[in-house]
């Protein structure tokens, strides 16, 4: 318990004294995403034709059909790599997935 408090102390600390950073990094996400012309009705339909599933494992992932904060989706061809936020660049992908994934990118 100890732990997981000193945990979120630190975070909090870490994004009080690194403000501009985290600023930026949220400008700059929402920037990506207003680029993009996703809707929440092409998020549904996408979730539909996927069945609710993820696309790597299967595993029914909770969504939100929020354009600018898709949760429980993922872009295929990453950000960092040019990839758009674009319905066609986005699959359902449950968290462990994404996880997965994204580590391999940082890892590979
Ligand atoms: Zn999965």
């Amino acid at each position: 318990m100890a732990d997981r408090q000193a945990q979120i102390e630190y975070v909090r600390k870490w994004r009080k004294e690194n403000a501009d950073r985290v600023k930026t990094y949220q400008r700059t996400r929402l920037a990506w995403m207003r680029e993009g012309n996703v809707t929440s009705d092409q998020l549904r339909r996408l979730y539909g034709r996927s069945k609710g599933r993820c696309v790597y494992c299967g595993a029914r992932v909770t969504c939100r059909f929020s354009p600018s904060d898709p949760r429980g989706f993922d872009h295929k061809k990453p950000r960092a790599t040019g990839g758009r936020h674009t319905v066609r660049n986005m699959v359902v992908c449950c968290l462990q997935c994404n996880i997965k994934k994204h580590k391999n990118e940082v890892w590979q």
